[in-house]
């Protein structure tokens, strides 16, 4: 079908006023913050592929007639929410369509027995949990990307919230959804506690990255509201190693403080900048719940950390984290510093178990520093840990040898792959929580192995025409 034809066809389903076909404003739509587009973009190149149209629908009804019509015409499909994307997973196919559920925004029903909210896709998670806390409730999902994110993309990505060690990740909160599926028809997976009735359904559409259906409607379970019961402490330890130890002693002991982040030496130096001895890693708890609950597990940190040696930094660093800890999304961002200075930044979150995640660690390290000559910070911290392993957050930058756009994408890939290759290397997961993207997917058929055919089978039985969001997740045939 012409281009012309199929807007004024798509135009006709959603209103000629929710398509938008200006250049600007397709970029902007398709705007992704991995660290080496936001340089390329800062050298005045644009690189991201031209959409035909992005388009809001009102309305589930709307979604489906769309999906209809493009899966008929074999049109490429970009859904969109929020767009804090870092992965290239909203960047459109050329001549595609981009699918925003930015205007399908609301709270539909918040239950107070059950303890429930359900909420329109493209709903912000910020607007949403205001809301509840006005209600003495909160959703427990607090990414850093809260001020950016909607609660399709935070389902679309199996995102995960700074408070997770006790909420879990957004699997853990998801109790049911409403999508549409590429061929239009539109499903429902109910809101129960738990269910034994065969494949959980819900993981069709966790961490699918777009490439399955659409997310229209999204319910979370609520939790009770109590910032005034949160006890907060730092402790300094000496070396990364030390402070993974004591974290997995936490959690293996079975304490379940909200927030357990271990920034490491280069982070302190270089982020955090506390006034601390050279090597010093710091540990930031914060727990929270019933009263009861908190004494004891406060007490239990206390002395494992004393166990450790670590040196009692009282609240104040804690405090300092809990009130900056989102000012990233508004001066990270599109930021001139590090671009002023030619380097390329970004961060690459992975997961292993407590065996092999010190080894991963010092094993990107040892290689950024020996290999990349153009090398400004390798750092990183722990923020999600688990009674098996916990995450790495690797923090990098590096000075840009050529600001050519190609040559850009070349070095990157490069010093990426070295981080890729040692998780692999030690059994870890590539991706924890920002997801595949159209950036990752060359690594996915090491990441699953043997059980990466199944998505094919998956992708094919859901999406025969491959319409939704190709290249992420599963590498083009
Ligand atoms: C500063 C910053 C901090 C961040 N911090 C965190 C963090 O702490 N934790 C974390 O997990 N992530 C974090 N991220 C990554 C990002 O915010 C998450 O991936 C988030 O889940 C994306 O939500 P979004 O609404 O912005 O989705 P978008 O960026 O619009 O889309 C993300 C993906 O979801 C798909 N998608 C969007 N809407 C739908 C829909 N309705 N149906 C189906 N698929 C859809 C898209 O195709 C794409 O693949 C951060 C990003 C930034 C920029």
């Amino acid at each position: 079908m012409e281009k012309e034809v199929l807007i004024s066809k798509i135009k006709e389903i959603v209103g000629k006023e929710h398509v938008v076909t200006e250049t600007a404003a397709l970029q902007d739509a398709a705007k992704d913050y991995i660290g080496y587009r936001q340089f390329q973009r800062h050298s005045g190149h644009n690189m991201v592929p031209l959409a035909a149209c992005a388009v809001r629908p009102q309305n589930t009804e709307q979604v489906s007639a769309v999906l209809k019509l493009l899966n008929e015409n074999r049109v490429a499909v970009t859904p969109r929410a929020g767009g804090s994307s870092v992965t290239k997973s909203i960047e459109p196919e050329e001549g595609g369509v981009i699918l925003d559920c930015s205007d399908m925004r609301g709270i539909l029903e918040i239950n107070e027995q059950d303890l429930y909210v359900t909420a329109r896709a493209g709903t912000p998670l910020d607007e949403m949990e205001k809301k509840l806390n006005e209600m003495g409730y909160t959703a427990g999902h607090f990414p850093q990307s809260l001020p950016l994110a909607s609660l399709g993309g935070l389902v679309a990505t199996r995102s995960i919230g700074q408070f997770s060690t006790l909420y879990g990740g957004i699997e853990d909160l998801l109790l049911g959804l409403e999508a549409v599926m590429p061929d239009g028809e539109i499903i429902r997976i109910k809101n129960v506690p738990r269910r034994s009735v065969g494949p959980d359904l819900r993981h069709l559409f966790l961490g699918s990255e777009g490439m399955t259906g659409y997310i229209t409607e999204v319910t979370m379970k609520l939790f009770r509201y109590r910032p005034e019961n949160r006890w907060l402490r730092a402790y300094g330890v000496k070396g990364m190693q030390t402070g993974l130890d004591l974290i997995q002693e936490i959690m293996q002991e079975g304490y379940k403080p909200a927030v357990v982040r271990l920034h490491d030496p280069v982070e302190v130096e270089n982020v955090i900048k506390i006034d601390a001895p050279p090597d010093t890693a710091l540990l930031l708890f914060i727990v929270e719940g019933p009263s009861r609950v908190v004494q004891a597990t406060a007490e239990g940190i206390a002395e494992i950390a004393g166990r450790y040696h670590a040196m009692d930094l009282g609240a104040k660093p804690v405090e300092h984290w809990f009130k900056t800890r989102n000012d990233v999304c508004y001066t990270y961002i599109d930021q001139p510093v590090y671009y002023n200075l030619g380097a390329v930044v970004d961060t690459c979150e992975i997961s292993a178990n407590w065996s092999s995640i010190g080894k991963i660690y010092s094993a990107v390290r040892e290689r950024m520093i020996r290999e990349i000559d153009n090398l400004y910070l390798i750092g990183g911290h722990s923020s999600h840990s688990y009674t098996t392993g916990t995450n790495l957050y690797f923090e990098f930058a590096y000075i840009a040898k050529s600001h050519d756009p190609e040559a850009v994408e070349k070095e990157y890939f490069r010093v990426l792959s070295i981080i890729m290759e040692e998780v692999l290397r030690y059994g870890g997961s590539i991706a924890h929580h920002h997801g595949s993207g159209k950036y990752r997917t060359p690594w996915m058929p090491l990441e699953h192995g043997s059980s990466y055919g199944l998505l094919y089978k998956i992708k094919e039985a859901l999406d025969p025409n491959g319409i939704m969001n190709k290249g992420v997740i599963l590498v083009e045939k």
